[in-house]
């Protein structure tokens, strides 16, 4: 290692490596950044060490879960990206009822651990997208009229803060930073390395709700905004759908509505009759 890198620990990658194109680059390809050092972290010691190293050599730092960050700022030019994807370790606590995930684990790698242990996750959409960057942005998802957003449900944080040091925020202790972390925390107030939710019960039955309405005319698309609005009022809570008309070279004008029910198909189908 030469001696400008000492001090970092983790996997480094420096524009010399034959995997640097791939590892620098975001969800979104439209941006295109060129970091000094991308520092994949095993651990919070390799975190602390990362965020002291950025101090002592003035090199800015980005942090990166997911990558899925629509404007890139989980990544910039000349700059030391703190990389904590492989940080995916998760456990359950059943007589918690929490789910205690490390700051790099994925929509889709909370949803298939829980799942497997019956229980629900108020996660988002994507795969692919970091829990961490979805839940310290808010976290909007198919089951948040039934559980709230994302952050309503985050019980705990720990993060490595600009000295270095592992701080816990919750309610008690640290409520400023918790309270904020839980819709501005992205990128901006240290490095998340773990997070505790609250799980909802455990569900038996939910129900996937897709229907797509093809070629129809405007005023059908015009209709549909209005009932939308008004259906969502007085809908059963236990509904998310996500609701779009579009008009697509191949379908021409449609709507399409996707989203999940908490509860049986047959419960599910005698409400979207109503
Ligand atoms: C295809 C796609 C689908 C999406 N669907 C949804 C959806 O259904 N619901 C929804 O609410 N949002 C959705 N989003 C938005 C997404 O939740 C945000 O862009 C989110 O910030 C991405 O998180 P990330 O960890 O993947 O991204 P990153 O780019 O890694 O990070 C995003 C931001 O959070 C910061 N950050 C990430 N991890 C940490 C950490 N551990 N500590 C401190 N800061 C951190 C980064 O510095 C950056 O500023 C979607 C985005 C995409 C691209």
């Amino acid at each position: 290692m030469n001696n400008f890198l000492y001090g970092l620990t983790g996997d480094i990658v420096t524009p010399l490596d034959p995997i640097y194109s791939e590892a620098r680059q975001g969800f979104n390809t439209a941006i295109q950044q060129f970091p000094l050092i991308i520092v994949y972290c095993a651990t919070k010691t390799d975190v602390s060490n990362a965020v002291i190293w950025s101090r002592r050599h003035c090199v800015p730092i980005r942090i990166r879960s997911g990558g899925h960050n629509y404007e890139g700022y989980s990544n910039g030019d000349c700059t030391l990206v703190i990389d904590i994807s492989q940080m995916n370790d998760m456990r359950i606590d059943e007589g918690l009822n929490e789910l205690i995930v490390q700051g790099g684990v994925t929509n889709k790698l909370v949803y298939e651990f829980v799942a497997s242990k019956g229980y629900p996750f108020p996660g988002g959409t994507c795969p692919t997208v970091g829990v961490s960057g979805y839940a310290l942005g808010g976290g909007w998802g198919l089951s948040c009229r039934n559980f709230g957003l994302g952050c309503d449900s985050l019980k705990e944080i720990e993060l490595i803060n600009y000295e270095g040091i592992t701080i816990k925020a919750n309610r008690e202790n640290h409520c400023d930073l918790f309270w904020a972390c839980r819709g501005a925390g992205g990128g901006n107030f240290g490095v998340i390395v773990s997070m505790t939710f609250n799980l909802p019960p455990k569900v038996r039955n939910v129900t996937l709700i897709e229907i797509d309405y093809l070629n129809v005319r405007e005023q059908e698309q015009e209709e549909f905004l209005y009932v939308w609005q008004e259906w969502l009022k007085t809908a059963d809570k236990r509904i998310t759908l996500i609701g779009r008309v579009y008009h697509s070279s191949a379908d021409g004008l449609g709507m399409l509505i996707r989203g999940i029910f908490y509860g049986s198909a047959e419960a599910a189908m005698e409400m979207m009759a109503d």
